[in-house]
């Protein structure tokens, strides 16, 4: 890739460095092969954390859950974790989502965050997690406009995609709670 091509991205000069530099670590430290194992990749010139859980998630078929900004944000939203630091919030993701199922769980974020829990002005009113999100009449009551997320079977499906981890940790959390004795 060149610097006109990641141009559109803006920061091409950084990235065209990055990209450079990446090329010549894999070859010189992976025989050219992209590494699957976290440790590996956060090593490579350019790629974070974030970076690195997209290309085990998307191109490598591996347990990856990428916190970008709108995970970030939907997670403190719909209650599942005050932290503010990516990590730490891929933390506590981790540990609701079974590890196959957390790429797919971070794009559905995601793509309801692009969709309708919109940074500004949550689309709170044709939100599909509205009854039980802490946060919702946070933002719009009355639906801002329709997308393809939120009509027909995609809509219960993507609700029930997002809301089942969330809902299990809950009551997992209930049960630890009420087993030692602390009122929920
Ligand atoms: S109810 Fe509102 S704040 Fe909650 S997830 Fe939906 S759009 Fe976001």
């Amino acid at each position: 890739m060149s610097k006109r091509s990641s141009g559109s991205t803006g920061f091409y000069n950084s990235k065209a460095r990055s990209l450079v530099g990446m090329a010549q670590r894999l070859v010189e430290a992976f025989d050219g092969e992209v590494p699957g194992a976290m440790e590996d990749l956060v090593t490579l010139p350019g790629v974070g954390r974030k970076t690195a859980n997209v290309v085990r998630s998307v191109a490598l078929g591996l347990p990856g859950l990428p916190v970008d900004t709108h995970v970030l944000r939907l997670s403190r939203r719909l209650g599942i974790t005050d932290e503010t630091d990516p990590v730490k919030v891929e933390y506590v993701l981790n540990a609701m989502i079974p590890a196959a199922e957390r790429g797919g769980f971070s794009l559905r974020m995601i793509l309801h965050g692009r969709r309708t829990c919109f940074a500004r002005k949550p689309n709170c009113g044709a939100c599909v997690l509205a009854d039980f999100c802490p946060s919702a009449g946070t933002g719009e009551p009355r639906p801002l406009a329709k997308s393809s997320i939120q009509r027909g079977e995609r809509n219960n499906d993507s609700r029930r995609r997002i809301a089942e981890p969330i809902a299990l940790s809950t009551s997992r959390k209930r049960t630890a709670k009420s087993s030692r004795g602390v009122p929920s």
